[in-house]
């Protein structure tokens, strides 16, 4: 029995005998050691150390005094649970996924890449990659296309979007609709209603892509069922969430109440400006998931990484532990595939987001070219992934 197995044998006995001699918990694959430890799936905002064996947690205490294989030195930085990126592209290409690693994004959902005629790669990209990768079929055969994927709703093939939800039982989660005028055209609500048809037998979400859409919101929404998720929700009207005179619809808060889910989706071009999430935050009507629209380019855009995405709600006033997590046990509650994730419970799988706060003067972009100037930024210092280490980019 190695020393692994022997701590492993312990954490059963203690099942069984319910106490355990503190010599038999002596070491550890991993110890994170001093860092603010932020986990909101169980309500901890303290200073704690991490013990990590098996690619679980083992113990969330303060001062831990074991020997481990390896110690990360957290002190004066952030350790939070892994963190999950719902909206991304990152399985357009086999490095996507290594890189958002190293952001500390230890799950992600490739939203709308693929369709039906082109979902294998996308499929492949997610088996493949370090971390949970999932993906949405886009409604639309061809998945994204810089054209517009629904100008023509023959595109919207319910049958073939089931043939493909059916071959990547494993990897696909949902289905998602980008329903603006220049995807779309007038064809929003029908690809939506073909959405939700092809989702249907399986029970899964479906994820719309609002903003400048021709219908407007009061008639997008009733298609929308609990669980389906509403992306670049900040989006400037035509057609947003707002009211001409700046007021959040009754409509939108009401699909929120019946368990819409409203993410930020934030993206490079449309999607968000800051006056409308300035407006919409002052009503109360806060995002209920981040992400970041990534791909393997974001890091020279607006986005360059979830960190600094989610930076962008410290600004507006949104408080740490309520930003941790809306990137984690809010985005691992609107997919299954992360049923375990978000959390450092022990017990759980050890994914382990290492983030530092910086203070000074940041600026930060919205997609109109707008900069507002915050005072503390968000950087990734470290992921640890199913209890491994991963290298911080450079
Ligand atoms: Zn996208």
């Amino acid at each position: 029995m190695n020393r692994r197995q022997f701590v492993s044998a312990a954490a059963a006995a203690a099942a069984i005998f319910a106490r355990v001699p503190n010599v038999l918990a002596a070491s550890y694959d991993l110890l994170i050691k001093g860092g603010l430890v932020i986990d909101p799936s169980v309500g901890l905002d303290a200073i704690r150390d991490l013990a990590i064996v098996g690619g679980r947690i083992a113990a969330v205490d303060p001062n831990i005094a074991a020997e481990a294989t390896e110690t990360i030195d957290a002190r004066g930085k952030i350790v939070a649970p892994g963190l999950i990126d719902i909206h991304t592209h990152a399985g357009r290409s086999e490095d996507g996924p290594k890189l958002a690693l190293q952001d500390g994004v230890t799950g992600w959902i490739d939203a709308g890449s693929g369709g039906a005629d082109n979902i294998d790669q996308v499929a492949a990209v997610a088996r493949g990659a370090p971390q949970i990768g999932r993906i949405l079929v886009n409604i639309a055969r061809t998945g994204v296309t810089a054209a517009g994927e629904l100008h023509d709703i023959n595109a919207a093939n319910v049958a073939l979007a089931q043939g493909a939800i059916a071959r990547h039982r494993d990897v696909v989660v949902g289905v998602k609709a980008r329903l603006s005028e220049n995807v779309a055209g007038a064809n929003d609500l029908e690809a939506l209603r073909r959405a939700q048809e092809a989702a249907a037998p399986f029970n899964l979400p479906v994820m719309i892509h609002i903003g400048q859409t021709v219908s407007p919101m009061r008639a997008i929404l009733p298609l929308l069922k609990r669980g389906d998720i509403v992306t670049h929700m900040y989006a400037p009207a035509p057609n947003g969430i707002l009211d001409d005179q700046g007021r959040l619809f009754a409509d939108v808060a009401a699909a929120r109440r019946r368990g819409v889910i409203f993410d930020f989706g934030n993206g490079v071009a449309d999607h968000f400006d800051w006056p409308t999430v300035e407006r919409a935050v002052k009503q109360g009507f806060w995002p209920d998931t981040f992400s970041t629209d990534w791909n393997v380019m974001s890091k020279t855009t607006g986005v360059v990484d979830f960190p600094n995405v989610i930076s962008k709600f410290l600004m507006f006033g949104m408080p740490l532990s309520q930003v941790v997590a809306c990137a984690t046990v809010n985005a691992a509650r609107a997919f299954p595939s992360f049923d375990n994730r978000g959390t450092l419970n022990v017990g759980a799988p050890a994914d382990v987001a290492i983030l530092e706060l910086r203070e000074g003067t940041f600026e930060f972009l919205d997609n109109y070219k707008g900069t507002r100037t915050g005072r503390q930024r968000l950087f990734p210092a470290g992921t640890v992934i199913e209890g491994k280490r991963v290298p911080v980019r450079a």
